[in-house]
């Protein structure tokens, strides 16, 4: 069967090591940590000291909250109207605009709240800084509880200028607005910001998920990145077997619809492995795979198998890498966007899972 070992120890090395280039760290674990497991990575994480922790929905806060108990904080990073949920559990509330303070001031009195400026993101927060210091103002004459100051980068990942020209808007109004509140944390940047950028001046924390799951957002030796020494671990390795091997005679097709034709000769493998497992296909069609330490090439990609090139060598239940120590997952960013999209899309159902601590 096909499969995917996760290291848990990796990602807790990751962890580890950022912490000591961050000031302090908010880890993001949205959408079942990546998708590597809510419950095991806020438990690692913890262990290597980070007790900050932000998702996008209410019930994976609350479970947050169950596993790791009352010490920690937990913000809520999109704007609920779950009053009820956040105060049971204790979550940190993210004021969606001015309207949403002003409409929903009552529930509000007793959490404690975030400010969001929305920059170029524009998913929620205070569009311009007029609007950024009346919430200020409005929570302060309302004795409302306003700890945080956050903005999130849509450019961080780019090297075309954008990112220079939305940094200097975020910290300009993130300077007006320390001005007249005394924020407890102020985090604005994501992965990529902190590993092209070190960490900001006047901000308490990073705000990271994809580095802390042990990929790098961009190929870091093709640009010039202010942490470009910082020791990043492989989290997953996936692998199929070769299940059979055929003869094809030159021109004969494997495959639907002639996916592969033999140029001579040859013998291929065929691999119990593909895109139903949840390995994107653009990171399959046209690139390789690895056998007995060699790259080969990947002829046809099918649901649930690959056909591959191999040498004499190869033999039935030959184990096919996808992904390992010599293939990450940010050697493909260039094929699929941003890792995370390959995370996401991992099928558990359909692949046999080992877990590595
Ligand atoms: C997903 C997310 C992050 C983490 O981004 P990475 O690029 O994975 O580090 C940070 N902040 C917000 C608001 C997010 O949605």
């Amino acid at each position: 069967m096909a499969t995917i070992e996760i290291n848990y120890h990796n990602i807790k090395q990751n962890a580890i090591n950022l912490k000591k280039e961050a000031q302090d760290i908010i880890a993001v674990v949205k959408n079942n940590a990546y998708n590597l497991g809510l419950k095991e990575c806020v438990k690692i994480f913890s262990e290597a000291g980070i007790n900050y922790f932000a998702t996008t929905k209410e019930e994976e806060c609350k479970i947050i909250r169950e596993t790791l108990g009352e010490e920690v904080s937990i913000f809520l990073l999109n704007p609920t109207r779950d009053f009820e949920l956040v105060r049971k559990y204790n979550i940190e509330v993210n004021i969606a605009n001015l309207d949403y303070l002003k409409e929903n001031i009552d529930e509000l009195r007793d959490l404690t709240l975030q400010l969001e400026f929305a920059g170029s993101m524009r998913r929620a927060g205070a569009k311009t800084l007029d609007e950024v210091l009346e919430i200020i103002n409005f929570c302060k004459e309302n004795n409302l509880n306003l700890k945080g100051f956050w903005s999130h980068f849509s450019f961080a990942d780019e090297f075309d200028g954008f990112y220079e020209k939305e940094k200097e808007l975020v910290l300009k109004v993130s300077e007006e607005a320390l001005k007249i509140h005394d924020f407890e944390v102020v985090h604005l940047q994501n992965s990529a910001s902190f590993l092209r950028d070190g960490a900001f001046e006047k901000t308490t924390h990073q705000r990271l998920g994809i580095i802390l799951y042990g990929a790098l957002p961009y190929d870091v030796k093709q640009y010039s990145v202010a942490l470009p020494n910082l020791v990043i671990k492989n989290p997953i390795t996936v692998y199929g077997e070769i299940v059979n091997i055929v003869d094809l005679k030159e021109g004969e097709c494997i495959g639907y619809s002639n996916a592969y034709i033999a140029e001579k000769d040859k013998k291929v493998g065929v691999v119990n492995i593909g895109y139903g497992d949840g390995i994107l296909r653009d990171r399959l069609r046209g690139n390789t795979c690895i056998i007995n330490n060699k790259e080969k090439d990947i002829y046809a990609t099918m649901m649930s198998h690959l056909v591959v090139e191999i040498s004499e060598k190869e033999k039935i239940g030959d184990k096919v890498f996808l992904y390992d120590d010599i293939q990450q997952l940010h050697n493909y960013v260039k094929y699929f966007g941003p890792n995370s999209v390959q995370l996401a899309a991992l099928n558990y159902n359909s692949l046999n899972v080992k877990k590595i601590y």
